[in-house]
């Protein structure tokens, strides 16, 4: 099994799309050839930062990816040779949204705390699913559901496909050939997720029946986490919106004025204190997401190439000590 790319790029698996391509980025720059050249390890690692981003660049892409990792933790890798017997079920709406109203729980930086974990998985990766009590709801499936800021404000109806374990039809959960005498079957459904406006990162929806049925026909849950993808230089810590800025050196150090772009297309214009660092923060009250603050990091920017009048003056500031 290659690397885990989140784990390669230093990310979190609910990382926001922007926060990947920060990382990436940063990563790329660091270990680029060009800035070490003849540094084999470095090489190396560019490789693996590259590969890593190719599997998780898109949201495409990452879609794919996650929903890999989430079938062959479902199932375990070995069975990737029945996919062929997914059933394709298509609810694009009706009844079902109305399940699907959506249950928010509270935000914070382990919003599964507390709830009873999804499949449990034997030690060779395969889940367990035949020693639960008959008397067992199914397991809960937990997954990601990424929307961007505007779908995530203006509320979205998102198509969404599970793959889980049903009651088999033809011996009603008590075994038979077709269901090699599981009970259950694997069906991968298409279902429509009604998400209300204002829904915060990093909150739960819960969708109760919609995990795993168990032999007996009680489901678990599926538990979404919402992931509100910030754009490019924005980007979430434990519930707070945080912009980086970059700023240049001498308005670091003398002071000055920045304009910002908020999330709400608004114009800004932040006051930078004389002697600011990278990494200070301003807050911006209800600048951010849904009328909430918006944090604003400042950041230095790398210099570009110097033009002669700026050579002259930094080596004037060479020459005072600076
Ligand atoms: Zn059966």
């Amino acid at each position: 099994m290659a690397e885990d790319p989140y784990r390669v790029l230093g990310v979190s698996p609910d990382a926001t799309d922007a926060e990947i391509k920060r990382s990436y980025r940063k990563l790329a720059r660091q270990h680029h050839p060009d800035r070490n050249p003849g540094d084999a390890a470095s090489e190396g690692r560019f490789k693996e930062i590259q590969a890593a981003y190719d599997k998780i660049e898109t949201p495409e892409k990452r879609r794919k990816f996650d929903e890999q990792k989430r079938l062959s933790s479902m199932f375990g890798s070995g069975a990737g040779g029945n996919v062929g017997d997914f059933e394709f079920n298509f609810n694009g709406g009706g009844g079902i949204e109305d399940i699907l109203s959506s249950f928010f729980s509270g935000r914070g930086n382990n919003p599964f705390s507390g709830q009873s974990s999804g499949t449990i998985f034997d030690q060779t990766g395969r889940p367990r699913q035949n020693q639960q009590p008959k008397s067992q709801k199914g397991a809960n499936i937990e997954s990601p559901l990424d929307l961007t800021l505007e779908e995530a404000l203006s509320g979205v109806k998102k198509p969404f496909t599970i793959s889980r374990r049903k009651r088999c039809d033809s011996c009603k959960g008590r075994g038979c050939n077709k269901c090699e005498r599981q009970g259950v079957v694997r069906k991968t459904s298409q279902i429509t997720v009604t998400v209300p406006s204002g829904a915060e990162h990093a909150s739960v929806m819960r969708l109760k029946g919609m995990g795993h049925e168990s032999a007996n026909g009680l489901a678990g849950d599926l538990l979404l986490t919402v992931r509100i993808d910030a754009d490019e230089g924005r980007s979430w810590e434990g519930g707070r919106l945080i912009q980086q800025v970059e700023v240049s050196y001498s308005t670091m150090m003398l002071g000055g004025k920045i304009r910002i772009h908020t999330p709400a297309g608004k114009i800004v214009e932040v006051e930078v204190p004389p002697n600011s660092r990278s990494g200070d923060r301003r807050r911006l009250r209800g600048q951010g997401y849904n009328g909430g603050p918006l944090d604003v990091e400042l950041t230095l920017s790398e210099s570009s190439e110097l033009t002669p009048e700026q050579e002259a003056a930094l080596q004037a500031l060479r020459d005072s000590g600076l």
